[in-house]
Protein backbone atom coordinates (compact mmCIF):
# COMPACT_ATOMS: atom_id res chain seq x y z
CA UNK A 1 0.00 0.00 0.00
CA UNK A 2 1.25 3.48 -0.82
CA UNK A 3 0.75 5.99 1.59
CA UNK A 4 0.85 9.93 1.21
CA UNK A 5 3.81 10.00 3.43
CA UNK A 6 5.40 8.28 1.08
CA UNK A 7 4.78 10.14 -1.99
CA UNK A 8 5.98 13.29 -0.16
CA UNK A 9 9.87 13.68 -0.32
CA UNK A 10 11.07 17.15 -1.24
CA UNK A 11 9.52 20.44 0.69
CA UNK A 12 6.87 22.00 -1.94
CA UNK A 13 7.89 25.67 -0.83
CA UNK A 14 12.35 25.16 -1.10
CA UNK A 15 12.42 22.13 -3.01
CA UNK A 16 14.52 20.57 0.41
CA UNK A 17 14.59 16.85 1.20
CA UNK A 18 11.98 16.40 3.60
CA UNK A 19 13.22 14.93 7.26
CA UNK A 20 10.77 11.98 8.33
CA UNK A 21 9.77 12.81 12.53
CA UNK A 22 7.50 11.36 14.99
CA UNK A 23 4.34 11.38 12.69
CA UNK A 24 4.94 13.84 10.51
CA UNK A 25 7.98 15.00 8.22
CA UNK A 26 9.53 18.13 8.45
CA UNK A 27 11.98 20.45 6.12
CA UNK A 28 14.89 21.43 7.74
CA UNK A 29 15.43 24.50 5.82
CA UNK A 30 12.43 26.35 5.73
CA UNK A 31 10.81 24.57 9.04
CA UNK A 32 7.78 23.50 6.82
CA UNK A 33 5.83 20.86 8.74
CA UNK A 34 3.98 17.76 6.75
CA UNK A 35 1.40 16.01 8.62
CA UNK A 36 -0.53 13.26 6.52
CA UNK A 37 -4.22 13.00 7.87
CA UNK A 38 -6.78 10.72 7.19
CA UNK A 39 -9.30 11.66 5.13
CA UNK A 40 -12.21 10.35 6.29
CA UNK A 41 -15.75 9.00 4.59
CA UNK A 42 -18.55 7.67 4.94
CA UNK A 43 -20.51 4.82 3.68
CA UNK A 44 -24.53 3.86 4.44
CA UNK A 45 -25.52 0.28 4.32
CA UNK A 46 -29.46 1.43 3.93
CA UNK A 47 -31.63 -1.80 3.82
CA UNK A 48 -35.79 -2.40 2.92
CA UNK A 49 -38.12 -4.13 4.70
CA UNK A 50 -37.11 -7.06 2.78
CA UNK A 51 -33.28 -6.82 4.26
CA UNK A 52 -32.04 -5.75 0.73
CA UNK A 53 -29.20 -3.54 0.53
CA UNK A 54 -29.32 -0.20 -1.52
CA UNK A 55 -25.79 -0.96 -3.80
CA UNK A 56 -24.54 2.17 -6.27
CA UNK A 57 -22.38 1.11 -8.98
CA UNK A 58 -19.16 3.69 -9.23
CA UNK A 59 -19.44 5.68 -12.31
CA UNK A 60 -16.04 6.62 -11.82
CA UNK A 61 -11.83 5.29 -11.88
CA UNK A 62 -11.46 3.70 -9.49
CA UNK A 63 -13.02 1.20 -9.76
CA UNK A 64 -15.67 2.44 -12.19
CA UNK A 65 -18.62 0.06 -13.38
CA UNK A 66 -17.94 -1.94 -9.28
CA UNK A 67 -20.75 -2.09 -7.17
CA UNK A 68 -20.58 -0.26 -3.87
CA UNK A 69 -21.86 1.39 -0.99
CA UNK A 70 -23.29 4.79 -1.40
CA UNK A 71 -20.82 7.02 0.20
CA UNK A 72 -17.96 9.39 -0.05
CA UNK A 73 -15.27 11.69 1.30
CA UNK A 74 -16.65 13.91 4.31
CA UNK A 75 -16.41 17.96 2.91
CA UNK A 76 -15.05 20.73 4.99
CA UNK A 77 -17.30 21.96 7.72
CA UNK A 78 -19.76 19.03 7.99
CA UNK A 79 -20.70 16.33 10.08
CA UNK A 80 -20.51 12.25 9.42
CA UNK A 81 -24.47 12.65 9.25
CA UNK A 82 -24.98 15.51 6.99
CA UNK A 83 -22.11 13.93 4.92
CA UNK A 84 -24.33 10.56 4.46
CA UNK A 85 -27.77 12.85 3.66
CA UNK A 86 -25.64 14.61 1.35
CA UNK A 87 -24.08 11.38 -0.46
CA UNK A 88 -27.26 9.89 -0.40
CA UNK A 89 -29.13 12.37 -2.29
CA UNK A 90 -26.31 12.91 -4.65
CA UNK A 91 -26.49 9.31 -5.43
CA UNK A 92 -29.50 7.80 -5.15
CA UNK A 93 -32.04 10.93 -4.83
CA UNK A 94 -32.79 9.13 -1.96
CA UNK A 95 -33.42 10.73 1.93
CA UNK A 96 -32.58 9.07 4.97
CA UNK A 97 -34.41 9.81 8.45
CA UNK A 98 -33.29 7.90 10.63
CA UNK A 99 -29.62 7.13 10.78
CA UNK A 100 -27.55 4.65 13.20
CA UNK A 101 -23.89 4.54 13.64
CA UNK A 102 -23.04 1.05 13.05
CA UNK A 103 -18.80 2.12 13.37
CA UNK A 104 -15.69 2.95 11.65
CA UNK A 105 -12.72 1.09 10.19
CA UNK A 106 -9.33 2.21 9.13
CA UNK A 107 -9.00 2.40 5.58
CA UNK A 108 -6.32 -0.46 5.07
CA UNK A 109 -8.27 -2.34 2.90
CA UNK A 110 -10.32 -2.33 -0.56
CA UNK A 111 -14.05 -2.41 0.19
CA UNK A 112 -15.17 -1.76 -2.91
CA UNK A 113 -16.26 -5.21 -4.24
CA UNK A 114 -17.10 -6.29 -8.09
CA UNK A 115 -20.18 -8.64 -8.02
CA UNK A 116 -20.79 -8.89 -11.63
CA UNK A 117 -19.55 -7.00 -14.86
CA UNK A 118 -21.43 -5.12 -17.53
ZN1 LIG B 1 11.28 23.95 2.78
Amino acid sequence: MIRQRDTYIYCTSCKTKLLQEDGYKQCPKCDKQYFFNARPTISLLLTNSKNEVLLTKRAREPFKDWWDLPGGFVEEGETLEQAVERELKEETNLTVTDLKYLGSIPKTTISTVKLSQS
